[in-house]
């Protein structure tokens, strides 16, 4: 960073606090992660200096060979990592990815069918304040209350009758497999079109973690920047049927020029999670996340679901006389990062909420692992149970700042 010392020095020391902080803390945040400085550095590359709307070979400026070079290298490792017939990298985020789904093939007041959000759904499923709420008419399917898992019949039942012309799959807090082949079954007995957002999960489904979506979906969304471990941006996957009408729901239709710097960094991360090595981090996550969620059942912590099958967990904190922002405030004085997070059926608002959540996929990328797992169930299990302690999160602060000072996240910056 001695560049950015020199230019800027008040930005240079914001840096490097914040780079303090992913050092010194332990992140639990589901839908975070660390990219290699690879993909560090080729977001910071020379390819921010150009306009290339368009698409390969199609553009609307000068000067773009090496551009459609890139663009066409991550299209087809993303192809390849994800066995998929079409693939648009250009979506600036998965918003943007969702919007232009819905974009392509729904107009306004359409029917769509999604996961409640206090279920585990996202804010782009159909969120009254957000975009997909205020343009489309929207039903919900939940977990069931006694599992909390998602009941197929019910969402078949919902389905049936509400008849929507998209179901949406996927979601933001859903600690189970989501099974794609029942959706399946479920879109065609009514007629609709399936889309899977798979934000959190995608890195998983490469590591063949989690079921695969895209042999029976129509379309596959997803962030690169969660399990997948790229930089902040997302793709769009689809049967090749529907490639123009994406093409065009993306650019012109919502976006103007690409993020082509970002898109580089996306290739690199591909070429990344097409490895070995990141199947095995995959299955680690995963491994990681039953450890952790095990041993803070040991501790009587209940978890929604009363376990995990992917990377997050999510807690129940009001039987502990809390409520997820003030369990997130307490374990943040300890070095402890997580968010607050709405749990099915919860009767506090979202400002509130009765959970937190709490994932693996940035500890593990640290090389994190069984051990470290159990000792941190443990320092969260005595934080919550002694919320006024100061001394205690103090002294496990010490114990934190000690175990991520074993684990460095970048050596050379
Ligand atoms: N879809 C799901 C399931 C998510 O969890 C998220 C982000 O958390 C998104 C979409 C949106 O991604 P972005 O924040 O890049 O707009």
């Amino acid at each position: 960073m001695d560049r950015i010392k020199k230019v800027d020095d008040e930005v240079y020391k914001i840096l490097s606090e914040e780079l303090k902080r992913q050092q010194e803390n332990i992140i639990l945040i589901a839908s975070e992660n660390y990219v290699s400085l690879a993909v560090l550095q080729t977001q910071g590359c020379i390819m921010t200096n150009k306009y290339a709307e368009g698409y390969s070979e199609e553009r609307f400026y000068q000067g773009c060979k090496y551009y459609d070079e890139i663009e066409l290298l991550a299209i087809n490792r993303a192809k390849k990592l994800f066995g998929a017939e079409y693939v648009n990298v250009q979506p600036h985020s998965g918003s943007q990815a969702n919007m232009a789904v819905y974009f392509a093939i729904l107009n306004n007041n359409d029917k769509v069918l999604s996961m409640k959000l206090d279920h585990g759904g996202h804010l782009t499923h159909g969120l009254k304040q957000n975009f997909s709420g205020r343009y489309y008419r929207w039903a919900f399917y939940g977990v069931s209350k006694k599992t909390e898992m998602i009941d197929y019949d019910d969402v078949l039942k919902i389905a049936s009758k509400f008849k929507p012309k998209l179901i949406v799959c996927g979601a933001s807090s859903y600690p189970r497999i989501i099974d794609f082949e029942k959706f399946r079954k479920i879109a065609d007995r009514c007629g609709a079109l399936l889309m899977a957002d798979i934000a959190h999960i995608a890195g998983l489904i490469v590591g063949g973690v989690h079921p695969d979506p895209v042999p029976y979906c129509d379309f596959v969304t997803t962030t690169t920047h969660k399990t997948l471990r790229g930089g902040r941006g997302a793709i769009i996957m689809c049967k090749k049927k529907y490639a123009n009408l994406i093409d065009g729901a993306v650019f012109p239709g919502l976006q103007g020029g690409p993020l082509m710097h970002e898109i580089a960094a996306r290739a690199v991360a591909f070429k990344e999670a097409l490895t070995v090595a990141f199947k095995k981090y995959q299955q680690n996550i995963v491994k990681n996340s039953k450890v952790l969620a095990n041993e803070l059942l040991n501790n009587n912590i209940r978890l929604i679901s009363g376990g995990t099958d992917n990377h997050l967990m999510l807690v129940d904190v009001l039987p502990l006389g809390l409520n997820g922002k003030k369990a997130a405030e307490i374990l943040e004085e300890a070095g402890i990062i997580v968010n607050a997070n709405q749990i099915p059926f919860d009767k506090l608002p979202p400002t509130l909420t009765s959970g937190i959540r709490i994932g693996t996929p940035a500890l593990t990328t640290r090389g994190m692992g069984e051990k470290e797992m159990i000792d941190i169930a443990n320092w969260i299990s005595q934080l919550l149970r002694q919320p006024s302690n100061k001394k205690l999160q103090k002294a496990i602060k010490v114990k934190v700042n000690k175990l991520c000072a074993r684990f460095p996240i970048y050596r050379n910056l």
